[in-house]
């Protein structure tokens, strides 16, 4: 095979570092931490965008787009957000270049075109925002406004990741303003339940839904609320969240409203953010030695068909019989591809779709037609199965709903056999060295213990699950008194 890739067993990071590459999915660039999306993971992304898009608006929101550049001193609006991403903020600061009259053919930052105030370029974008709801919110009319926004945002992270951590993402941005605390945490919880819904049913990863630790929320919110994935390596990552903010930005920009008894009061507001890292969350979560697998949901082609033949008349003959299979796929709504290049052979062919996770492959060969059937392959399980042609499309249309359900199942049985309950320190650290996953243990609720605990062991407290159950017990560190167990985890 040309395309060979490290095994998760020999090199997990490695492993997934193959997959993006050789997967097609995106590559580094010249800019440490900034990576090129190529089309096919664009594809994936587009695919995850256009579900999203339709969930949010389903809910009552719109889109709207704000501006890449913060000045400063919005920035600073906000002390706690500002102090939060202070130190991942790329800044602007002047705005033209010239010829460097000490060395020919380079250009210079022209030091007269400095900019009266630095632009900060938004790691996020809720300064930008609600200085201009300012002007958009007067009274309870104008409330609840459930605007969400597509994007980029840069966070000059130092250790970055594709996908899983950049220094420059794609995301979406949720900011709503409303009337009452009640309804903005409503929302709040909405979007949580909507991540959810669409991370198990489209990426077919099941997710741990829950509340952070002070520790861990979001710069400027009162709380924030988590999706929590487990990947094949034990390790968590943080999907999603949602953020309840409080009168915190309304504060900070002077967002009031007269509600209905006539009175001025701050606005409450949410945001909520799920970005390209979820591309990396699908790449980590499913995919095996021979490359990515796809959940049928969002892969960009859900079925590909390879002919196989000696000359052109054994060709012609299966042309006419794929063409008939994929219009009848196609009639389904599947995305389906006839694969009759003939620079590559069947055998590179198979290995190159399977490289790139496409759930279904149909080997259609001369026999094969004299017999009325052809050899299906699943990707997720790769079984290989021959099939009888009358009402193929259908039956690959119930294969692609077969795969979606027991990818997600394979996902679920998986992370489920990975919570653990740990009552002890010792059991604690052996639990996180030699099994992974999410640990269950009592925490006595104190920011300095959550710090010594990922100081010893690398783990950090992942969410307070929702609707955790109250128990008696101790902190598996200090021995003090907890009411209730919390997740831990490594986590990327
Ligand atoms: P936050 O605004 O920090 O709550 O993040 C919103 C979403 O973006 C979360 O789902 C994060 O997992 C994701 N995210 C945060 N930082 C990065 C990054 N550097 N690269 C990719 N995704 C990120």
């Amino acid at each position: 095979m040309s395309k060979e890739i490290t095994s998760r067993a020999q090199d997990y990071s490695q492993w997934y570092n193959d997959l993006v590459i050789k997967g097609s999915l995106a590559d580094h660039s010249a800019v440490r931490g900034c990576m090129v999306i190529k089309p096919y993971g664009y594809s994936l992304w587009e695919n995850m965008r256009d579900v999203l898009d339709k969930m949010f608006k389903d809910t009552g929101h719109v889109n709207a787009y704000f501006p890449l550049f913060v000045p400063k001193s919005l920035f600073e609006a906000e002390e706690k957000n500002a102090e939060g991403f202070a130190k991942e903020c790329a800044i602007v600061t002047h705005y033209r270049l010239k010829a460097d009259p000490n060395a020919k053919g380079k250009l210079m930052v022209d030091p007269e075109a400095k900019l009266e105030e630095e632009l900060v370029i938004r790691p996020t974008s809720e300064a930008v925002i609600w200085n201009t709801y300012r002007d958009w919110i007067q009274s309870y009319r104008d409330l609840p406004l459930l605007i969400n926004q597509w994007a980029n945002v840069v966070r000059w992270e130092m250790r970055t990741r594709l996908f899983l951590r950049t220094a420059e993402f794609l995301w979406q941005e949720g900011h709503t303003a409303h009337a009452t605390k009640e309804e903005a945490i409503e929302e709040t919880v909405k979007m949580l339940h909507v991540y959810a819904d669409f991370v198990e049913n489209y990426m077919a990863l099941p997710v741990i839904k829950g509340v952070k630790s002070p520790n861990e929320r979001f710069a400027g919110a009162e709380d924030t609320y988590c999706i929590e994935a487990l990947m094949q390596d034990g390790k968590a990552l943080q999907a999603g969240t949602s953020h309840f903010l409080g009168q915190n930005f309304a504060k900070a920009f002077n967002v009031k409203f007269s509600n209905k008894e006539n009175q001025l009061d701050y606005v409450w507001a949410t945001s909520w953010g799920v970005s390209t890292r979820l591309i990396g969350a699908l790449v980590m979560a499913h995919s095996d030695d021979e490359g990515l697998v796809l959940p049928p949901r969002l892969a960009p082609l859900q079925v590909v068909i390879v002919p196989i033949y000696k000359g052109d008349e054994q060709k012609q003959l299966i042309d006419a019989k794929a063409a008939e299979i994929i219009a009848n796929l196609k009639n389904l709504g599947v995305r389906v591809k006839y694969d009759d290049n003939d620079n590559a052979r069947p055998g590179w062919k198979f290995a190159e779709y399977e490289m790139k996770g496409v759930p279904v492959r149909l080997a259609l060969g001369a026999r094969d037609l004299e017999k009325n059937v052809v050899e299906v392959a699943r990707r997720d399980t790769r079984e290989k199965q021959t099939v009888g042609l009358d009402g193929i499309a259908q039956y690959v249309d119930g294969l692609l709903l077969d795969i979606q359900h027991s990818m997600f199942h394979k996902a679920k049985t998986f992370r489920d056999a990975h919570v653990t309950e740990a009552n002890s320190w010792d059991e604690f650290v052996k639990l996180l060295d030699e099994k992974g996953g999410f640990i269950s243990a009592h925490w006595d609720g104190t920011p300095e213990t959550e710090e010594e605990i990922k100081d010893k062991s690398k783990a950090t407290i992942r969410c307070i699950p929702l609707d955790n159950p109250q128990e008696q017990g101790v902190c598996i560190l200090t021995g003090k008194p907890s009411t209730q167990r919390v997740l831990f985890a490594r986590a990327y």
